[in-house]
């Protein structure tokens, strides 16, 4: 990367944002929990994962090789009531636990296209990687960290924090003199020695529906060792970054970090990194409290939350807009402002690209406004350097887009920045809207993006006209032809807007 600028990161470790070094020069590990599959992902999950996404993006741009690996949950991941969440799945749908996995995996993946996420290098399954859960179970276990009650195996968490002082809490801060009156009793968990200890092999019950053998029981892993497994397995005993949203720092994140000192008596990541969550209602959106909008819902307009339908690059970008540390609010107001600020950029930058430039105009040294330019280009990237602060680099371009608009409407001449500057912009503009941010505009697939909205906009003038003549048939036939194209009309009080399914 470039020698005057170093990247930091916030580590949730040290409460400090760090320089990135990595442990093998120019490459990344990173490890970041993935969906449990037993439902619908919900946007506050996109979040997360639309966070890790541009820190995935900006590693790449920086130059290093990344391997980025994402688990699917298909086991072992419990409601506060003890169901394991895929049994729940299976009742609900009436399938198969695995095919319950498949079918939400397979939209999580299609959510995550829709989105433009780049895919994990690797995605492993927890059911794919029982031996090595119950491989990491016996080294703790002969680590003499863990003990066995009636075929189930629970991790010892006085013992591990006795003899590791500081580490249990690393992550979430918990005092652990705290945790023994928090934590909930299972009562599936009733063998445990203490209240703060848990399951890393569990005994099946009856209601069980996926279990394998082992040396200790029929049974099933403990959800928090799954990640503990698989990230040792891909990415080595202790590896760069780890990272997830902030809900899973305790228990998830706080027991995997246990396992993992408990298993080699080494640190898994340096680095932990958390993303803040996305709230609807100023509350965290959650799908168990029925606080929820579906990606779904947004795009086709049928949330109850929203006046109209959203375009997935402008919730993406709505996503952007703010610090990935910091809470997000869905709400209409914050989803229109972010239409608006997302065409804007895709604007400028398709004026900004077709600005012509003509080294013969120039008449000679840097001026002032090729300094501003140059200085806000640092900041864009400076703000991604400061813990990829999105936010400070949107910032950051829309001030060059004023140039470019200064440009266009010829309050500036052309030449009044340098040619190399004008083509540092549009290089600038190009890589942080397609290479960082992962923006595209939605309609790109069908050709011609200017064309089909002109089209479109014409179509629903015609059937505007046709509403207030109240020639209904004609108003109707517009919206069946198009929604059986695939183009969803929404009437709104502002007049009808579109958005392709
Ligand atoms: P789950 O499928 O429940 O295991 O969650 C998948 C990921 O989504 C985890 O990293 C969670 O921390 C994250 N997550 C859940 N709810 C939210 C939310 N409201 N905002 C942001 N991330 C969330
Ligand atoms: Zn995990």
């Amino acid at each position: 990367m470039n020698e005057t600028r170093a990247l930091k990161i916030y580590n949730t470790l040290s409460g400090k944002k760090e320089i990135f070094e990595p442990i093998v020069a120019d490459h990344v590990g990173m490890y970041v929990c993935g969906p449990t599959v037993y439902n619908d992902a919900h946007l506050g999950n996109c979040r997360t994962y639309v966070s890790f996404d541009i820190i995935h993006r900006y590693f790449l741009l920086l130059g290093y090789k990344v391997r980025y690996v994402r688990n699917i949950t298909d086991v072992g991941h419990l409601t506060d009531d003890g169901e394991d969440r895929m049994s729940k799945g299976s009742k609900l749908t009436q399938l198969e636990p695995m095919e319950v996995a498949q079918r939400y995996t397979l939209g999580f993946h299609e959510m995550m296209r829709i989105l433009n996420t780049l895919p994990p290098s690797i995605e492993p399954r927890a059911t794919g990687h029982i031996p090595e859960q119950i491989e990491m179970v016996q080294q703790i276990l002969d680590r003499g960290l863990a003990y066995v009650r009636n075929g189930s195996v629970y991790f010892n968490v006085p013992k591990f924090a006795a003899e590791n002082p500081g580490k249990y809490g690393s992550v979430s801060g918990r005092v652990l003199d705290d945790l023994y009156s928090e934590t909930r009793e299972l009562k599936s968990q009733e063998d445990k020695d203490h209240p703060a200890d848990f399951a890393i092999w569990m005994k099946a019950r009856p209601q069980d529906l996926m279990v394998w053998n082992s040396p200790w029981s029929t049974g099933f892993p403990g959800w928090h060792l799954e990640c503990s497994a698989m990230s040792t397995k891909y990415l080595g005993k202790t590896f760069d970054i780890h990272g997830g949203g902030n809900d899973l720092k305790f228990p998830h994140h706080e027991n995997e970090v246990a396992q993992n000192f408990g298993a080699c008596n080494c640190a898994p990541a340096r680095v932990w990194m958390h993303t803040n969550m996305l709230l609807l209602n100023n509350k965290k959106m959650s799908k168990s409290d029925g606080n929820t909008i579906s990606p779904a819902e947004l795009f086709a307009g049928t949330s109850e939350h929203t006046s109209k339908a959203y375009a997935p690059m402008v919730v993406r970008f709505f996503m952007l807009m703010a610090h990935y540390r910091s809470t997000l609010d869905i709400t209409d107001d914050a989803l229109l402002a972010a239409e608006k600020g997302f065409k804007k950029l895709m604007e400028t930058n398709k004026i900004l690209q077709a600005l012509p430039v003509n080294a013969s105009d120039y008449d000679g040294a840097e001026n002032d406004h090729d300094r501003a330019v140059l200085q806000l280009i640092e900041e864009a990237f400076r703000g991604m350097d400061d813990d990829f602060n999105t936010a400070i680099a949107i910032a950051a371009l829309n001030e060059i887009g004023s140039f470019v608009h200064k440009i266009a409407n010829q309050q500036l001449e052309t030449n009044a920045l340098a040619p190399w500057v004008l083509e540092k912009m549009k290089v600038t503009f190009n890589t942080f809207i397609v290479d960082i941010f992962g923006l595209n505009s939605d309609s790109t697939e069908t050709g011609d993006e200017g064309t089909v909205d002109g089209l479109m906009s014409l179509i629903l003038d015609i059937r505007s006209q046709a509403r207030s003549q109240k020639d209904w048939p004609t108003s109707d036939k517009i919206r069946d032809t198009l929604t059986a194209v695939g183009i969803l009309v929404k009437d709104g009080k502002d007049g009808a807007t579109w958005v392709k399914q």
